[in-house]
């Protein structure tokens, strides 16, 4: 199997509306990753080794539009180059540039978008650039074809009106069934906020919020997508949160499923 998954860490979380923290889970994801506690093998039979899953290192650090500029072009360098990144955050601030990156390359990409909260606020705190606010950004410039929510469990009267607004296909966390399947039929990016999972699966985010997923449900829903994943990312694990290293560990787990079906599913790096 080609090389055609690569790691990107992007330490950034200064749009963090609540707690800052998420920009020091890079290196722990990827000591997580590799950890020799587990096996570098997918549930389902994929072997992830340094050849199939590379390492692009960290988007360096900045500030403000100049980091937004910088996740973007190393976002977009990656695809040139035929890989399928997968990000590992920093808070949810990094998808908006990532999926910029993506737009001319795949014109009518689907977004699986896991999270407690829909991210789609118009502005937070006078902020637009707000981790609060990427999928609004996103649907605004029409960076995806479709964009469906799971997880979600905080919509207000505002976000209800932005999903209406923008077609985003929301499945609130009380309307969830185990067996829910978006049956893309096109290439698809996920972005995974750890947020979306249960606090008591994963405690180490900044917005703890009760009654989310199992990693179990997570999972399941990462291994029934059939179309290729060209892109993913992980966002929002907060290690000044977490507890005896749990939320790292699926951390770990969710971008060793993402990676093999990447490489199940072929084309990625979305040619
Ligand atoms: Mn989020
Ligand atoms: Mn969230």
């Amino acid at each position: 199997m080609a090389a055609s998954v690569a790691l990107l860490g992007v330490p950034w979380d200064e749009m963090s509306s609540y707690r800052r923290g998420a920009a020091a889970a890079p290196p722990l994801i990827r000591e997580a990753f590799r950890c020799e506690s587990s096996n570098d093998w997918s549930e389902r039979g994929i072997e992830l080794t340094a050849q199939n899953v590379v390492d692009a290192g960290d988007v360096p650090a900045a500030s403000g539009p100049a980091m937004l500029a910088a996740i973007e072009s190393a976002a977009g360098g990656l695809l040139a180059r035929g890989l399928a990144p997968i990000s590992l955050g920093g808070d949810h601030a990094i998808t908006y540039p990532i999926l910029r990156a993506f737009a001319h390359r795949c014109p009518r990409l689907s977004i699986l978008h896991f999270d407690a909260h829909p991210d789609l606020y118009d502005e937070f705190g006078g902020n637009r650039y707000s981790h609060a606010c990427p999928f609004a950004r996103i649907m605004e410039e029409r960076l995806a074809g479709r964009l469906v929510q799971v997880g979600i469990r905080t919509v207000n009267r505002h976000q209800r009106e932005q999903a209406a607004r923008f077609g985003v296909e929301m499945i609130e966390m009380r309307n969830f069934h185990g067996d829910f399947d978006p049956a893309f039929d096109g290439p698809v990016y996920v972005s995974f906020d750890m947020d979306a999972l249960d606090p008591a699966h994963a405690p180490g985010v900044s917005h703890r919020e009760p009654g989310g997923l199992s990693t179990r449900q997570a999972i399941d829903m990462i291994q029934r997508i059939r179309a290729p994943i060209v892109g993913a990312d992980v966002v929002e694990f907060n290690p000044a949160q977490d507890v005896a290293g749990l939320t790292a560990m699926v951390c770990g787990r969710l971008v060793k499923e993402i990676a093999a079906r990447m490489l199940e599913n072929g084309q990625a790096g979305g040619r």
